[in-house]
């Protein structure tokens, strides 16, 4: 469902951020991706859901080759990738409902589905309560739902999960890996980087550890192997 054969990012500057990395990634995996800062973690993500092109090799997500993907086609690749970032990223002036329905909008849902599916991905984050609040008004734990309800609305086959736990506290971020585990569980592929020793040793998963640009690890059920 991702494969990535010998995939290289260099930006602009000259800084080579991912250096000829080759991997698959099946079907409903969870997979943590682990590494010190500045290894290339967001840059091997974002290029997953095409946020940044690979400079040279070939990322194919379902099917489609993202280095040869047309401008037009980038939409149809995203709807079927859910995004959640450390920083929520939320809209400030929308409710927690909007947010999640312009999600929907925004790939031109019909308007009864809107409304159906935002009631239901609010109730499976638990967030029925919060409806019409903006997100000023929600604590950091109850932002990350909004934003999972908003990253998993439209169905996708994959979650990218950059670093999502890292602005919350321990037991908030239980919360969030128990949400995490339960959209896994449904059938949606994880991919998720993160610096949490606890989460990734105590729900144990594939690990890749990306350093320098390179995988230096690829295990099943690995562990974090950082002292950080
Ligand atoms: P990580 O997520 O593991 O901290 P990143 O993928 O964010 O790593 O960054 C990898 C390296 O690429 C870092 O040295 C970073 O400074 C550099 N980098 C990231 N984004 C850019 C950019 N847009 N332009 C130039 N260098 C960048
Ligand atoms: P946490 O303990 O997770 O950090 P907070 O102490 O920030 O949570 O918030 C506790 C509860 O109060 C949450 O349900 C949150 O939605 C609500 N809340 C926090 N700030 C506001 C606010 N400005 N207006 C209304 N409700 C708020």
């Amino acid at each position: 469902m991702i494969e990535m054969q010998d995939v290289w990012k260099t930006y602009p500057n000259g800084h080579e951020a991912i250096r000829g990395i080759s991997l698959r990634v099946n079907p409903n995996e969870f997979v943590y991706v682990v590494g010190p800062s500045g290894a290339g973690k967001s840059t091997f993500m974002k290029m997953i859901y095409r946020e940044e092109k690979p400079t040279k090799g070939t990322i194919f997500v379902n099917g489609f080759n993202l280095a040869k993907l047309k401008p037009r086609k980038i939409p149809y690749v995203r709807r079927n990738i859910g995004v959640i970032f450390q920083d929520y990223r939320l809209l400030p002036k929308m409710t927690v409902t909007e947010n999640v329905a312009f999600a929907m909008e925004v790939i031109e849902a019909p308007k009864k589905l809107i409304k159906k599916r935002t009631q239901e991905v609010l109730e499976l984050v638990k967030l029925q309560d919060k409806a019409v609040a903006l997100p000023t008004q929600l604590s950091g734990g109850e932002q990350q739902r909004v934003a999972i309800a908003r990253a998993i609305v439209n169905n996708p086959s994959v979650i990218i999960a950059d670093e999502p736990t890292g602005n919350l506290d321990p037991e908030t971020s239980w919360g969030i890996m128990k949400l995490l585990e339960e959209i896994n569980f449904r059938g949606t592929t994880i991919i998720m980087a993160t610096h949490n020793k606890e989460i990734v040793n105590t729900l144990r998963r594939r690990v890749i550890a990306i350093e320098k640009g390179e995988i230096a690890r690829d295990e099943v059920r690995g562990e974090y192997g950082y002292e950080d």
